[in-house]
């Protein structure tokens, strides 16, 4: 295979207009397909960590992000009762991570892809692809096609591209905790701004920070073993589900009272947390997976987001410096694996805790999260096969 100068990116969340503007820096000319007609993945927030904006600095597009979000560097983690495991206001000589309503994640990313001159086009469900000697072709829902000399699955945890490159590639896999997420008014809780609580309750765990309007935003993961009951959490009224959370936090410090204070309104059921299994190989002749289709960790480790970033930055490094797809695509995965494989293992022990009331021993923050926030990708190093 031939240098690579084109690319069709399935998939404009977060991956997807990174891995463009990567691309673009690396020289290729890529163009991102999005299902959605119009803004995608509106909804819960997430937290963008140092690691994802270092990733961000590299294509140019970390002062727009942060622009779209707030900076939160600490973190501190406790039990229900208020009494506090750990407490840290930052990694040393990190920047601060940033918390972001989703919807303003995607479209800063989206609106910086858009004045470096990356091409978005909405509305085109990828259904398929065909490979040649010298290119492939997506085929879109609408009946449109697109040529290119790659293929990037940048579609999410339920990826159509995934099976196109193993058809026997796992399916999403159900945490035994379901996602839910809501905005407190008025209920006395003062949060440091400047800091995100981790509250491990005996019978479920709430996270929550201060928003700069007043009102305290919170996430809350219930423990459900029966993936059934999970897959059918959106069907049950948001009134319910605040009942059934302020029985669960009844106890709970502060949780009893964010709750209370908790409008059904003011209340998203996320659903059951999912992850993506080890996939077996995250490539085939010219399609590559990027982001959550090749690597979910659980929600749990709050890095979805920033290795899908750093992933699609490697990516593009890779097809700067190794003529060919193959070979591109086999060192991309070399150099993102193990990486993506430590974090998963992490953020599962971090939901076996969450089922049982916190972590056992004591927590140092530099030991948990110093591997994981102080990753770089080394844009000027050339990459070896
Ligand atoms: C409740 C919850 C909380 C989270 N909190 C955090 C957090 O705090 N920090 C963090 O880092 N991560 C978090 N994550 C994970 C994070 O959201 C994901 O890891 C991240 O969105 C992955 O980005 P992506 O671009 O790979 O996939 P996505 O953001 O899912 O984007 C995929 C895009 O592909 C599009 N698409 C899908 N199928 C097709 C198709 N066939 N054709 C065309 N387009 C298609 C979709 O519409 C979507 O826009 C959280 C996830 C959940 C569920």
């Amino acid at each position: 295979m031939t240098a690579i100068r084109t690319a069709l990116v399935i998939g404009g969340g977060i991956a997807g207009p990174v891995a463009a503007l990567a691309l673009r820096k690396a020289g290729i000319q890529a163009t991102v397909f999005e299902a959605h007609p119009g803004e995608a993945n509106a909804g819960a927030s997430l937290t963008v960590a140092p690691n994802g904006l270092n990733a961000l600095e590299i294509i140019g597009a970390a002062d727009a992000v942060r622009a779209a979000g707030r900076p939160i560097p600490g973190m501190a983690m406790g039990d229900g009762r208020g009494n506090r495991f750990a407490e840290f206001s930052g990694l040393p000589g990190l920047p601060a991570s940033h918390v972001f309503a989703r919807a303003d994640l995607n479209r800063a990313l989206h609106d910086y892809a858009a004045s470096q001159g990356v091409e978005i086009e909405h509305g085109k469900r990828f259904v398929g692809a065909e490979e040649t000697a010298g290119a492939v072709t997506a085929r879109f829902a609408d009946g449109s096609t697109a040529a290119a000399d790659i293929l990037i699955g940048a579609d999410g945890i339920r990826s159509a591209v995934r099976p196109l490159i193993d058809p026997a590639a796992p399916s999403p896999e159900y945490v035994g905790l379901i996602g839910l997420a809501g905005f407190a008014s008025g209920s006395g809780v003062e949060p440091d701004p400047d800091v995100m609580y981790f509250a491990f309750g005996d019978r479920a765990f709430l996270g929550y920070w201060a928003m700069p309007d007043g009102r305290v935003a919170w996430f809350s993961n219930v423990p459900e073993p029966d993936a059934a009951v999970a897959a059918a959490a959106r069907k049950t009224p948001p009134g319910d589900w605040l009942e059934r959370l302020r029985d669960l936090y009844a106890d709970d410090v502060p949780g009893a009272a964010l709750l209370r204070h908790s409008e059904p309104g003011d209340l998203f059921v996320l659903g059951g947390m999912e992850i993506m299994p080890d996939v077996p190989s995250w490539h085939r002749g010219r399609m590559v997976l990027v982001g959550d289709s090749a690597h979910a960790p659980s929600p749990s480790s709050g890095q979805g987001a920033s290795l899908a970033i750093e992933s699609a930055v490697e990516l593009a490094r890779c097809l700067r410096d190794l003529p060919g797809a193959p070979a591109a695509f086999a060192a991309y995965e070399r150099l993102r694996r193990p990486r993506v494989q430590a974090i998963a293992a992490a953020a599962a022990r971090t939901n076996e805790d969450k089922s049982s009331g916190g972590p056992a021993g004591p927590v140092d923050p530099e030991q948990i999260f110093g591997f994981v926030h102080r990753h770089r990708v080394d844009w000027d190093e050339r990459v070896t096969p």
